[in-house]
């Protein structure tokens, strides 16, 4: 059941933050109940709902006017504020009912040119529907349980038989001025009606309050919910697809899925260097249990749920079965060439009825059906990848539900096309160019420590998914708090057995496998070699070398499985090539993995793998803490920023310096077996 989470004393600080004006007042209540809609999850997911308000409003010249406030594009229902809802000047918009027909293009321009303010964002592709209802507050979701209802092959019976005439039935229509106008009509024929139950698509509530629109919104969802139980026999499912424990098979299969997909992706655009898509894993208890069903082969086949899914999750996903997996990466690259050369054939038959105007997306899936392994999102980012395993997980939902109460059977392929082509439904998605390290895997160990943390920092600031090893949860945690949502991380002691395949699955786990290993994470043990211990360079050679060493095996291993390549960062030191005194402990292993990089780089640039370094010195951080560089600064009888500048540029080097030379080795397409020196300049440690 859907939980009404009204509060008036909440609703309330929304009108009081509002000032005076009656206007904003009712805005304000139009903003909190978008909000308390947009939090939950089995009413909205990645723009599937949108909600207006009607009011007067004094023009500059003190004239009075209707306006309607309706969401506005690129704004996120769950935490819109009143900027959000952009106000349109209603007349305008009404007068357009009397149009026979109106243009995608005339109807975002008049809209636009309709705006209160110019800067707005473009008002939702649904406004007209929106203008073309009476009622003050008009609410419009994708919830789960609609989606079942309105896939139903006799949805307008059991429409009548759950809600009388409380609601009514509109034909399937894409969003526009014709859909406006055919639902406004039907409305017209029962202006006693709550809302509107869109065939195919969605919900409508509406009412002379916030609330009471809410109200009946939350009421008619569980109505719903109730009957689909009562049909079913059983609790319908929630529309999240959680994750559960990753199978034995995900830490292969991901990584050959996504070099594969990476591949056809590389040879459609013609750019050989074309990042590889991020992946989202989600296999809880929803999706095992479906993944259970005999007839997964034609429910894969049937499409999504509301159309405007398939601008994030396509037409169909790629269906793994258990058959095509044990077939090895032959089977699985077959099964990938069969989905380019359906989608292929399902793009030139409906380009072809619209004429041929229309340019092939990517032909490849965006969303995988992977038999014991779960349902997998695969897009150009993580945030990307995401909602489209979000959608798909309330897509199995809402098939789920269906299928129990009568079937699933939503829009046709020639509807799928025209909502996957239609300009307006793309230009949700952003345009532009995007940035360098777009969708690229890092994974940096040490990634809770100075340098870790600045490094992940550089990498996101160019679109990089980042995935954080460290020692230490609680600096895990704070670091990834630190870079924000999209990334992610695993703690625990890289020096372990079995440390860096862990590392390494569950960054497949995370993100469907690795581009770039940053083997970052050091620590210095200090004696003069005379007094020193085995035992202690023994534990130094453990982080210092071995680590570095495994975990670069490691990534090798899984760049081998995805086949594009890819890299490897070391952070050395100075102390590899000009010794400190006192720091031998350090300075050995460093100079064994300094050896390490020019091997690597040696035996793995044949596969494409490029394999450098840097070379940093005197960075505050774990290594050189405060009370470290105020020792060494009274050793050489200078003040700390005397001796933090000890260079040739007479500045002082910081972490973001060693970060930024990280990202400036990646981006470095032909560079491999080199080291950068980030020292400020000190000629006795110049490689040459
Ligand atoms: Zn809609």
């Amino acid at each position: 059941m859907v939980q009404n989470r009204w509060n008036d004393a909440e609703a309330q600080k929304f009108v009081d933050a509002a000032g005076d004006d009656p206007a904003d007042r009712e805005l304000a209540l139009r903003v909190y109940s978008s909000r308390i809609i947009g939090q939950d999850l089995n009413l909205v997911l990645h723009g599937g709902g949108n909600t207006s308000c009607k009011l007067k409003r004094r023009d500059i010249f003190g004239h009075e006017i209707d306006v309607l406030h309706v969401k506005g594009s690129g704004w996120d229902l769950g935490v819109i504020e009143a900027a959000g809802l952009p106000g349109v000047r209603l007349d305008n918009l009404l007068e357009l009912r009397a149009l026979d027909a109106l243009s995608d293009e005339d109807m975002v321009n008049l809209q636009r040119a309709n705006l209160l303010d110019s800067t707005s964002p473009n008002p939702s592709v649904e406004t007209l529907l929106h203008a073309f209802l009476p009622h003050k507050y008009v609410d419009h979701t994708h919830a789960s349980a609609m989606l079942s209802l309105a896939d139903l092959p006799d949805v307008e019976n059991v429409v009548k038989q759950i809600f009388g005439d409380r609601l009514v039935c509109v034909p399937f229509i894409m969003p526009g001025f014709e859909l406006a106008k055919v639902a406004a009509e039907v409305y017209d024929a029962n202006p006693d009606v709550e809302g509107l139950i869109l065939i195919n698509h969605g919900h409508f509530a509406f009412g002379d309050s916030a609330r009471q629109s809410y109200d009946r919104l939350i009421e008619h969802t569980n109505m719903v919910e109730a009957w689909l139980e009562k049909t079913s026999g059983q609790v319908p499912a929630p529309a999240t697809g959680g994750s559960g424990e990753m199978t034995a098979r995900a830490p292969d299969i991901l990584p050959m899925l996504r070099g594969i997909i990476g591949e056809a992706n590389a040879q459609f655009t013609g750019n050989p260097d074309m990042a590889m898509p991020v992946m989202d894993l989600r296999n809880g208890d929803n999706v095992q249990t479906f993944f259970k069903r005999d007839d997964l082969a034609a429910l894969s086949r049937r499409g999504v749920a509301t159309p405007d899914h398939v601008i994030r999750t396509k037409n169909y996903p790629l269906h793994l079965t258990a058959d095509i997996l044990n077939g090895g990466r032959a089977a699985v690259k077959a099964a990938v060439d069969g989905f380019i050369a359906e989608y292929t054939a399902y793009f030139d038959e409906n380009n072809a009825r619209l004429g041929g105007i229309k340019t092939m997306l990517a032909p490849t899936p965006n969303l995988a059906w992977i038999e014991g392994v779960g349902v997998v999102g695969i897009s150009a980012n993580a945030k990307a990848a995401s909602a489209a395993s979000d959608l798909a997980a309330q897509n199995i939902t809402a098939m789920t539900n269906g299928e129990a109460c009568g079937g699933f059977y939503p829009v046709s392929p020639q509807q799928l096309f025209d909502m996957e082509y239609w300009s307006l439904e793309q230009a949700k998605l952003g345009k532009g160019k995007p940035p360098a390290l777009q969708g690229r895997i890092v994974m940096i160990t040490g990634g809770g420590g100075a340098i870790g943390l600045a490094t992940a920092q550089a990498f996101a600031a160019l679109g990089a998914n980042i995935f954080l090893v460290d020692l230490e949860q609680a600096a895990l945690d704070k670091a990834l708090d630190t870079l924000g949502a999209g990334h992610g991380g695993v703690a625990l002691d890289i020096t372990g057995d079995g440390a860096a395949d862990q590392a390494m699955a569950a960054c497949i786990a995370r993100f469907g496998g690795l581009d770039i290993l940053v083997s970052n994470a050091g620590a210095a043990w200090t004696g003069e070699m005379a007094d020193l211990s085995d035992e202690t360079l023994r534990r130094s050679f453990e982080l210092n070398f071995f680590a570095h060493r495994n975990f670069a095996t490691a990534a090798a291993n899984l760049f081998a499985t995805q086949g594009r390549g890819g890299q490897i960062l070391f952070n050395v030191s100075k102390q590899a090539v000009n010794p400190g005194k006192g720091f031998g402990a350090y300075g050995i292993p460093k100079a064994a993995t300094f050896f390490l990089l020019r091997q690597l780089a040696l035996e793995l640039g044949p596969a494409g793998v490029r394999v450098n370094g840097i070379n940093a010195d005197r960075i505050r951080s774990g290594l050189l803490d405060e009370a470290f560089v105020s020792e060494r600064a009274k050793a050489r009888g200078v003040d700390e920023a005397t001796y933090m500048a000890g260079n040739l540029l007479r500045r002082e080097v910081e972490a973001r310096h060693v970060g930024e030379a990280f990202v400036a080795l990646a981006l470095s397409e032909r560079t491999t077996a080199h080291v950068m020196t980030v020292d400020g300049g000190n000629i006795e440690a110049a490689l040459r």
